[in-house]
């Protein structure tokens, strides 16, 4: 099967004019122009750029059932109070969160999003759905354990692994939250089992200014927030050092480990995680929406970390499309070329989430994994670059080669 668009953006090199993709066997059998790929077309998208489906580092599809009830501001204790007295007023029971992760699926696919890393705090009803969806990524069950509540710590680490049923697309990880919801020997626990079962890992590390008062001195908000919990039994053991050291102790701060956020850190921090290797999802515009200091990534990338980008849920952000973070970057950010944003989304993204031989760039024998996007119009001489003007949304979307959502015009069966 040949499809062929004005433009193709494969990633991994240069953007082709009058482009075209084979796709064979649901893999990716040759890139290049519509030229010298000769054969009667299955679809010409006419003005339009077909590049490799996004990646979306960071998300929690589980929370998609409380889409636009929480706002997100400068206040993050605030929220996340908000957001747990809405869980404890709602808890999660089978069928909300099947519909809330196929709600979520089904957002993230007509986004143009193809693989994602996911977690979710009941791994064994939210993998009943993504393992019979066509998206590949990781699926990590989250841990947390703290004061009184950490004689759990073992039920939800083998909690967090089971696997619902032996799925190549959908790798099983393990996600210790965060330093204020997990102690020091709990990240140590999480980062032990995931050596021993080869599990990638994600946590959330250095998010806001008041994480490191916490991990150092056990003072601030974090130690307000868990005192009014009602979970603080004993004094939580300070580790008189910042996230970013703390996690880099624990043994967190390897390959395996995609932190999510890395909002407030220093230049020994950047450091520390270009030196064990992890990588970073960087989630614009929830980073804009908690009105956070600007985010450090592009010192990251000059440091040599993989950074990508996540959208975090629908909780914190209006939708679960990473085109749309795109677009914000390069609105926010005109230094950006159109070639890195796109990599931001793709290529970084499935190289941080270990897929990166299967999928991420239109590349000879991957899975064809694949977004078409239509062009802005509006301008004469429009650019590829030109789909991050636009709103529009993708007008097809495939799978491993399989056609997930076709919609608008051009499309030549
Ligand atoms: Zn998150």
């Amino acid at each position: 099967m040949i499809i062929k668009a004005r433009y193709v953006v494969p990633v991994d090199r240069p953007a082709i004019e009058n482009g075209a993709v084979v796709i064979e066997r649901r893999r990716i059998a040759a890139v290049g122009s519509a030229r010298e790929l000769p054969g009667r077309p299955a679809a010409d998208f006419g003005d339009a750029v077909i590049c490799p489906g996004f990646v979306n580092a960071h998300t929690h599809l589980d929370l998609s059932m409380f889409a636009g009830r929480i706002a997100p501001g400068p206040d993050f204790i605030a929220w996340l109070r908000d957001l747990m007295a809405i869980i404890t007023a709602e808890p999660a029971t089978p069928k909300r969160v099947h519909e809330a992760v196929r709600a979520g699926i089904a957002r993230s696919l007509e986004s143009g999003v193809t693989m994602i890393g996911d977690i979710t705090r009941t791994p064994q009803w939210t993998r009943e759905v993504l393992s019979a969806s066509p998206l590949r990524g990781i699926s990590f069950g989250e841990v947390t354990a703290i004061g009184n509540r950490r004689q759990l710590l073992f039920e939800r680490l083998d909690a967090a692994l089971v696997e619902d049923r032996r799925s190549e697309q959908m790798k099983i990880g393990i996600s210790p939250h965060a330093p204020y919801t997990l102690e020091p020997a709990g990240m140590l626990a999480c980062a032990e089992r995931a050596d021993k079962c080869n599990a990638p890992l994600c946590i959330h590390l250095a998010e806001t200014v008041d994480e490191e008062r916490f991990t150092r001195e056990c003072e601030g908000p974090f130690a307000d927030y868990l005192r009014g919990l009602g979970v603080w039994d004993e004094l939580i053991p300070t580790s008189g050092c910042g996230p970013v050291e703390l996690a880099e102790r624990t043994g967190l701060l390897g390959k395996r480990t995609i932190i999510a956020h890395a909002n407030y850190v220093t230049d020994a921090d950047i450091n520390r995680i270009a030196a064990g290797n992890a990588g970073v999802a960087y989630c614009p515009r929830t980073h804009q929406a908690f009105e956070h200091a600007s985010h450090r990534f592009r010192e990251m990338l000059a440091a040599g970390i993989n950074v990508c980008v996540g959208t975090d849920s629908l909780a914190s952000n209006p939708s679960l499309s990473i085109l749309d973070e795109l677009r914000f970057l390069r609105h926010e950010h005109a230094d950006l070329t159109a070639d890195e944003i796109i990599a931001l989304g793709t290529l970084r993204g499935a190289r941080g989430l270990g897929f990166a031989d299967v999928a991420g760039s239109l590349t000879t024998g991957k899975m064809a994994d694949l977004a078409v996007i239509p062009l802005d119009t509006s301008n004469a001489v429009a650019g590829w670059d030109s789909i991050f003007e636009s709103r529009q949304p993708p007008i097809a979307v495939y799978v491993s080669g399989e056609l997930y959502r076709k919609t608008g015009e051009g499309l030549d069966e």
